[in-house]
């Protein structure tokens, strides 16, 4: 039997070891992998357009085999009849793991001639990558209509733990979001405006509201994509919107020490906390301020369930060494805040 494996690589190589994903993902492939199956593991990194070095899945095979204690064998080509010889003619036990998926057009959207190849790489597929869930791919997508599919331990735990806390939740619940990937969050935000109790806003979101509220953002990073469907909700008296930023070559890159006192004073009331985005341009010092202290200002929240994910938002603050029962750091940003607002995620409909 080979399954075949959707994992979450999409993580910044320079500290592959120490990444919470990466842990994740190590547990999932050690889950699945057995001495008498094979496993092919699929992963993208990035949004390349077409082959791009840095964004090879390359520097992952060194890290996965350690993991694993066995060694991991790289596919650099996508030639599929030449691929699905060799894994068939591999021994029981093998781990293979195919380049950055992204690195072909057709992975983007859904590509059913591109999924008939994948799936003839393997007997079942499982996917464990929650975060992606919330994209339209065609290996997340298109392959599970395939083959005989299921979620992974990781997606698995995932969904357990936002239904057990979003079941009953306790209010006021407050919503946190920040970061760039507007297109992936706004169009959540309206799902929740019913829901949450406030929605504290920060980078590229801020921006972007901040704008259809009339404030002028200067060369501030917004979304003009969806800013006439933003604007149609923008004046919503439940999104927080900051009152002082800190500003560098006409560019909003941190909320301001207002803001902080402003938000801190809403999140000490707050019964459940969701979080995903940075509030800042955090790997830009000193604009990593905001996003700093309203982390700590979240984590003072003894009483509140908490939910933090998100990429880069994990990235920006220090993991707690110990894991709380209330708090739950969530693999994903887009996908637990899509998931959250009760809206489908694709590639667990595509299982279903
Ligand atoms: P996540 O991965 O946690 O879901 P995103 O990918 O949406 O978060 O966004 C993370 C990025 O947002 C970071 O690289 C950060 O620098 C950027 N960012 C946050 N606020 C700003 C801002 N005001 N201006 C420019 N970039 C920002
Ligand atoms: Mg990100």
């Amino acid at each position: 039997m080979t399954y075949l494996l959707r994992v979450n690589l999409d993580i910044n190589a320079s500290n592959i070891g120490g990444n919470l994903r990466f842990q994740n993902t190590l547990k999932g492939i050690r889950l699945v992998s057995k001495r008498s199956n094979r496993v092919v593991i699929l992963a993208h990194r990035g949004r390349p357009s077409g082959r791009d070095k840095k964004l090879s899945l390359k520097h992952f095979v060194s890290p996965l085999s350690k993991g694993l204690g066995k060694r991991v064998v790289f596919i650099n080509s996508f030639d599929f009849p030449k691929i699905a010889k060799r894994i068939v003619q591999s021994p029981n036990g093998s781990v293979f793991l195919l380049e950055n998926l992204r690195f072909l057009k057709g992975e983007f959207g859904a590509d059913k001639s591109l999924a008939k190849s994948l799936a003839t790489l393997g007997d079942r597929f499982i996917n464990d990558d929650f975060p992606t869930s919330h994209h339209k791919n065609t290996s997340n997508f298109e392959l599970p209509k395939l083959l005989p599919s299921s979620v992974g331990p990781n997606f698995k735990m995932e969904l357990e733990k936002l239904d057990k806390v979003m079941r009953h939740p306790r209010k006021p619940i407050v919503l946190v979001i920040g970061g760039a990937k507007i297109k992936d969050k706004l169009g959540v935000v309206k799902n929740f405006l019913p829901k949450a109790n406030s929605i504290l806003l920060g980078g590229a979101p801020a921006n972007t509201v901040l704008k259809a509220r009339g404030v002028h953002i200067g060369k501030s990073l917004y979304d003009q994509g969806t800013f006439s469907q933003i604007k149609r909700f923008a004046m919503e008296e439940k999104l927080v919107t900051p009152i002082d930023w800190e500003v560098k070559k006409e560019a909003i890159l941190d909320i301001g020490p207002e803001t902080i006192k402003l938000y801190t004073k809403i999140i000490q009331g707050a019964g459940t906390i969701v979080w995903n985005g940075p509030m800042g341009k955090f790997e830009d010092k000193p604009f990593d301020r905001g996003t700093k202290a309203l982390y700590r200002a979240i984590l003072a929240q003894k009483g509140a369930n908490i939910l933090i994910g998100g990429g880069d938002t994990l990235a920006a603050i220090p993991l707690p060494r110990k894991l709380r029962k209330n708090l739950f750091i969530s693999g994903g940003g887009g996908a637990m805040l899509t998931y959250l607002s009760g809206a489908k995620l694709p590639a667990l409909e595509a299982i279903k």
